[in-house]
């Protein structure tokens, strides 16, 4: 096993667990949640680490609002939800922040 930081997000992105993505940039991937509430549940994370949301740069989220439209657009395509929720859980809510 690679050496693993103690974030679960940057695991996700640097490939040291199990994953499925669906969608890459130069500045964020997409996986498939392993744990979905619904189906198509994807977590959308930056490259870099950032504890908030609000730490991001504007570029960076200007490019995870690019990959919310292409995500949305597949989504609706191959499951034709009802809708669609954005979720961003920060502060103690921030599940992917915490080491493992
Ligand atoms: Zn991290």
């Amino acid at each position: 096993m690679k050496n693993l930081p103690t974030c679960l997000g940057c695991s996700i992105v640097r490939g040291n667990l199990p994953q499925f993505t669906v969608f890459e940039n130069d500045d964020v991937i997409c996986v498939l949640d392993i744990d979905p509430i619904h189906e198509g549940h994807t977590l959308i994370l930056p490259k870099h680490h950032y504890a908030e949301y609000t730490d991001i740069p504007h570029r960076i989220v200007l490019s995870i609002t690019a990959c919310i439209t292409i995500l949305s657009n597949v989504l609706q395509s191959k499951f034709n939800p009802e809708g669609i929720t954005l979720w961003q859980n920060g502060g103690v809510f921030n599940d992917l922040d915490s080491p493992f």
